[in-house]
């Protein structure tokens, strides 16, 4: 893409009233400019675009997907802008929804596959400053946001550069309106905009600063990367629940263990999980040894194409907090270590869904790894039969492997035997007792939370969403 580079580069000059790297006019990159072809498109996206082109509409292909396909990636979504009203929208297709009460959004559906349709969004230039005022809380996030626009207008309110790419399906082109071809080509990610004042309005703009970074191998700019430390703590005032959905997307796209290592430098994985930041200062000791293998085990397996449950994610980065909280209570009230477990168990995810909501789906089977963990430690003749049937047992094995990994040279030893007794249970048929536990209590009976407790009867596959293993 060199000629494009040049092409950019020699872009007209901005006009100083426009918001940084935003052009007075869009780069037109003609078709037989750029790589882009139909057959990159996605079926459900490309019928979308050209209904609402013959129907008299503009329509685009806009975003990740854009810029994704210029890099030769594969895009994860296709989203469409256009500037019909989500009304229009609604009314061209039968399976569409509209959703959204901070921006109404035409959502069309093609089985599970669903096409995101957005009309331009506007500034609210008609407004008076106590109005732009009121619609900012007090850190100056954006509260209300549902004036429609212009393209323009569209492109400066999105975040970086290389995301303001549209491609038009009138004569597939890419209109380009800030430098984004020049600077995919060159490898930075840029800010449209002050970053500051992008950042207090959207503080996850922080975070998928560094999710670009890494997906995309770019250098956030200066200005990019130098206010983030300091505005970190904006992250508090972010719902719990898209913080999750961003988690979700740092941690389960291939990147995990670069993104972690990048949002601590920049103090933003404190931000997201505040119990493990006293972790983060120690990082040759276990718990930050079991954090960082957990997000390399992640990437590995994705890379494998083996499948992997935010479930077990989460039990791992939280198994430490869980241990110091277990400790204090089987200290200082003498609970017994399954009760222990269960009551730090619950005040664990308390805390977490402070910042980082996990859903119950997710938190439940998390519950059961750990659980398994005690389990393990004494299961004797039968029980072992019913531990090796339980639908959590290959992610409760991977787990313990996981810690007798990273354990301290003390307890490894006896992890590491427990980890080979479950090994062995696996290949042969032997329910013998695991040989490094005489201290086998009787285990209490639990209850089980999915499935029920199953004694030796058929696996069950587990029902979370993306079952490990
Ligand atoms: P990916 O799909 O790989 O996560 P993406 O860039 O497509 O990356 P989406 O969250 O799908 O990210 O958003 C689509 C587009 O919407 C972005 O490319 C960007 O133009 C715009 N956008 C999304 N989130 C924001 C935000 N917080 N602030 C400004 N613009 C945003
Ligand atoms: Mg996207």
């Amino acid at each position: 893409m060199k000629a494009l580079a040049k092409k950019a580069l020699g872009a007209k000059e901005q006009n100083s009233e426009l918001p940084a790297n935003i052009l007075a006019k869009p780069i037109v990159i003609s078709r037989d400019q750029h790589p882009i072809s139909r057959k990159d498109i996605a079926e459900p996206a490309l019928k979308v675009l050209y209904r609402l082109h013959n129907a008299g509409y503009e329509a685009y292909l806009v975003g990740g997907c854009v810029r994704d396909l210029l890099l030769g990636l594969k895009p994860k979504d296709f989203d469409v802008a256009t500037n019909a009203s989500p009304e229009q929208v609604h009314k061209l297709f039968r399976n569409c929804r509209l959703v959204g009460r901070r921006f109404r959004l035409a959502h069309i559906m093609f089985g599970r596959e669903v096409i995101e349709v957005a009309t331009f969004r506007g500034h609210h230039d008609d407004e008076t400053e106590e109005q732009k005022h009121a619609k900012r809380d007090a850190q100056g996030m954006l509260v209300r946001d549902n004036v429609y626009g212009t393209i323009e207008e569209d492109a400066q309110r999105r975040d970086f550069t290389v995301n303001a790419l549209y491609y038009n399906i009138a004569d597939f082109a890419i209109y380009d309106f800030a430098n984004g071809v020049r600077d995919i080509e060159t490898g930075v990610l840029r800010m449209i905009g002050d970053a500051e004042t992008r950042y207090r309005e959207d503080p996850v703009r922080m975070l998928r600063a560094i999710r670009f970074a890494t997906k995309l191998s770019m250098r956030m700019d200066d200005s990019v990367a130098q206010p983030i430390k300091e505005h970190a703590a904006l992250l508090q005032n972010i719902p719990p629940a898209r913080l999750f959905e961003e988690c979700l997307k740092l941690f389960t796209a291939g990147k995990a263990l670069a993104n972690f290592e990048m949002l601590s430098d920049y103090h933003l994985f404190q931000q997201l999980f505040p119990l493990l930041k006293s972790y983060l200062q120690a990082p040759d000791e276990a718990p930050y040894q079991m954090i960082r293998q957990t997000f390399a085990d992640t990437d590995s397996r994705i890379q494998q194409g083996l499948s992997i449950t935010p479930a077990y994610l989460f039990a791992a980065l939280l198994w430490w907090p869980l241990q110091a909280r277990m400790e204090q209570l089987m200290f200082e009230s003498g609970l017994p270590p399954i009760d222990a477990m269960n009551i730090a168990a619950a005040d664990v995810w308390g805390r977490q869904v402070q910042t980082v909501s996990v859903p119950k789906r997710f938190t439940i089977p998390a519950r059961e790894i750990w659980q398994m963990q005690q389990r393990f430690e004494r299961a004797k003749g039968k029980r072992v039969q019913t531990l090796l049937g339980h639908p959590r047992f290959r992610a409760a094995y991977d787990f313990l492997l996981l810690r007798a990994a990273t354990a301290t040279p003390l307890e490894r030893k006896q992890l590491t035997a427990q980890a080979e007794f479950w090994t062995e249970q696996q290949k042969g048929h032997s329910p013998s007792s695991p040989a490094a536990h005489d201290n086998a209590a009787p285990a209490r009976k639990k209850r089980g939370r999915r499935g029920g407790r199953r004694r030796g009867g058929p696996r069950k596959k587990p029902s979370g969403d993306t079952p490990k293993s």
